[in-house]
């Protein structure tokens, strides 16, 4: 079944983590799933020449968003992420967001939203997509991008409420399917309520892997496909087909 299928696009994963001991075994085996493309992403500046290396090992197939970890406070390292995200040769700023799960002082919430605003208009000046996290935090993250003007969004593992997420997929925004569909109703709600034309796949490797607990791959995309395939009785050629062309066209890759 999977050869006639077009390639799929991993529009997040985190290939510079510490998780992995061989990248490049990690990226064959994605190529041999039907994985053709993968956008990783950083979080840390300090990742970036990892990074980097990667892209530069896999030019046809690794594409690279910078961004900043919602929960870190560290002054220095911003700096050093607002200049990779003003001049690095990449195709997204991300991801970036709010994270209300593990912060909860008020302070701390609205400095994440001064960075998450200067990384936004960034994003907006370079006309690069940007990656959203936005942890427990969905509906505050929708709202600030639309005050910041973004148009070009894509919200990864969304877990807020399926409606605010139609809201905004009704507005252009997409929204990326991660592999822990295949167990999180949340998900499959998500799944189910957003139509075709608003998702993409992801993995989020190393986490959200299908299996709880497991160190995830971009191999396991394909379990992204399927799971929307079974929720909106779509046959799986057309859920890959649909989703690669929203990646390409999101990330001009
Ligand atoms: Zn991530």
């Amino acid at each position: 079944m999977l050869k006639k299928c077009p390639l799929m696009i991993d529009v997040h994963a985190h290939l510079a983590s510490k998780a992995y001991a061989d990248i490049d075994v990690i990226i064959a085996r994605a190529r041999s799933c039907g994985v053709r493309k993968i956008v990783m992403s950083i979080t840390d500046p300090r990742e970036y020449h990892a990074a980097k290396a990667i892209v530069e090992r896999h030019p046809q197939s690794v594409f690279l968003t910078v961004g900043f970890d919602p929960c870190c406070f560290d002054q220095g390292l911003f700096d050093d992420f607002i200049s990779l995200a003003s001049s690095a040769t990449i195709v997204g700023i991300g991801e970036v967001g709010l994270d209300h799960f593990y912060i909860r002082d008020d302070e701390q919430r609205s400095l994440q939203e001064r960075r998450f605003r200067l990384a936004i208009s960034i994003a907006n000046e370079r006309r690069l997509p940007v990656v959203v996290h936005s942890r427990s935090a969905g509906k505050n993250a929708l709202a600030l991008l639309h005050s910041e003007g973004a148009d070009q969004v894509l919200m990864h593992a969304f877990d807020g409420k399926a409606g605010d997420a139609l809201a905004a997929a009704k507005g252009g925004y997409y929204f990326s399917i991660p592999t822990s569909v295949v167990h999180s109703e949340q998900k499959k709600k998500m799944a189910r309520l957003l139509p075709l034309e608003s998702l993409m796949l992801e993995t989020d490797s190393p986490v959200l892997a299908p299996v709880r607990g497991e160190i995830n791959e971009p191999a396991n995309l394909i379990r992204s496909a399927e799971a929307i395939s079974a929720i909106k009785r779509i046959p799986l050629e057309d859920v890959i087909a649909v989703t690669t062309a929203n990646a390409s066209s999101l990330f001009n890759i």
